[in-house]
């Protein structure tokens, strides 16, 4: 079986972080020379999470209570929650299918005069062109948040200049994971110093804290390789248990009703060690490989077949979905050929305020209903992308096609070989 589900983490890495649970660390220096791998480190801020340096933000912000803030119509829940939690009403924006980005005309109709700040997500492994959004925050003078949660192309890259705030995740199912960690980028200085003097307000996470998670992790990480986890599938199919459900429920970082007190720490010496360590040895050619093999896989999809995001050039394939009628049909078939496919994701649609239902995001809502997340690992040879491929080639019937691929010199042949076998 080729897994979804991976932790893009080395043994070597995972040794390091069993050796560091017995040392002290500099949590200053620490702190620098995270900072020192991106291009302003004067700039950059580490947190615990990204919705840990979020919620520290939005605080040093300070706007007034029922601030609209506009944000990509899909981002994971806890992205909202935090909003909600600083009295400001979360507004989202319709996507654009090509591109996941927020689409330009419903942004500018959602402006109204108690908008204050525009959130872009850049979903799945893109790197969106932001000049467009980025105009009209400054027409509007709003601020202006970047989400690269699932965007990190290596530390070179630290966000689009007009935005105010670029954030990166380390966390568990994101790129060189960390088991944790998020830094910001923040190119308002009085923003920044405010932030971290509130961060200093935190208690440090405990070492038994990081203890738990980096062993739960390790694990789960353990779990992924291919024998081990064929075995783990195979008996969960068997016994019937949701193995989806439960991946998403363990991977998430911080559950349970205390949400948001969980994310109110330092980081950890050790996490912060291990987060110095991914940074400094990060490796973009590993990357550069994973972009490789979704454009090798995008080709070998059946023609037309829609991809959320698929328009874009610039994309390092994080995930790599498609969009199905009958997605459990789908899944169904890809497990028959040896496929993990999945509909489980962390991406919620966010609803509109009670007040404006047509901002109701329904591109988003139908495109997340129809989402499936093909298995593309490391390990897995051209022949078993086209294998892939072929597979789905002949599940076209389930599958939503773009009416901007319809290409006539691809479909001509087709419809001729339809009239022959018919
Ligand atoms: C993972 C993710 C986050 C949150 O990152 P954490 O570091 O886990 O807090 C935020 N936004 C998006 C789009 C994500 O995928």
């Amino acid at each position: 079986m080729w897994l979804r589900m991976r932790f893009d983490i080395g043994w070597a890495d995972v040794a390091f972080g069993v050796r560091s649970l017995g040392k002290r660390f500099d949590r200053e220096a620490l702190h620098q020379r995270i900072a020192d791998c991106w291009p302003a480190p004067e700039r950059m801020f580490t947190a615990l999470s990204v919705r840990t340096a979020y919620d520290l933000m939005w605080k040093s912000l300070e706007l007034p209570p029922g601030s609209e803030v506009l944000m990509s119509a899909l981002t994971i829940p806890d992205m909202v929650r935090v909003v909600k939690h600083h009295q400001l009403v979360p507004v989202p924006v319709d996507l654009d299918l090509g591109s996941m980005a927020p689409d330009v005309d419903t942004l500018r109709r959602a402006i109204t005069p108690a908008t204050r700040a525009i959130v872009v997500a850049h979903l799945f492994g893109t790197h969106l062109a932001l000049d467009p959004i980025v105009k009209i925050a400054k027409e509007h003078n709003l601020r202006i948040i970047e989400d690269c949660a699932q965007g990190f192309e290596g530390c070179r890259r630290d966000g689009h200049p007009g935005a105010d705030v670029t954030m990166f995740s380390f966390g568990p199912i994101k790129t060189i994971t960390a088991f944790g960690g998020g830094v910001f980028c923040v190119r308002d200085a009085e923003l920044l110093a405010r932030m971290q003097s509130l961060e200093k307000l935190y208690p440090v996470q405990s070492l038994w804290s990081y203890v738990k998670r980096f062993t739960k992790y390790s694990m789960l990480t353990a779990m992924a390789c291919r024998p081990l986890c064929d075995v783990i599938l195979t008996v969960s199919r068997a016994a019937g248990w949701d193995y989806d459900h439960w991946i998403n429920t363990v991977a998430r970082a911080f559950p349970g009703p205390r949400w948001l007190e969980r994310l109110r720490y330092q980081p950890s010496g050790q996490l912060l060690a291990m987060l110095e360590r991914r940074l400094r040895t990060c490796d973009t050619t590993a990357i550069a490989a994973r972009a490789a093999r979704g454009r090798r896989l995008a080709q070998a999809m059946p023609h037309g077949a829609m991809r959320p995001a698929g328009h874009i050039d610039e994309h390092t394939y994080w995930v790599f979905p498609i969009l199905a009628r009958d997605p459990k049909r789908v899944i169904a078939e890809l497990a028959g050929a040896g496929f993990d496919a999945t509909q489980g994701c962390s991406l919620r649609v966010i609803d509109p305020p009670e007040d404006r239902p047509e901002l109701d995001p329904c591109v988003a809502r139908e495109a997340l209903a129809g989402m499936v997340f093909l298995p593309m690992g490391p390990a897995m040879p051209r022949r078993e992308l086209e294998r892939m491929g072929r597979v789905l080639g002949r599940l076209t019937d389930d599958l939503v096609m773009d009416p901007q691929a319809v290409d006539p010199s691809l479909v001509f042949p087709r419809i001729v070989l339809d009239l022959r076998s018919g």
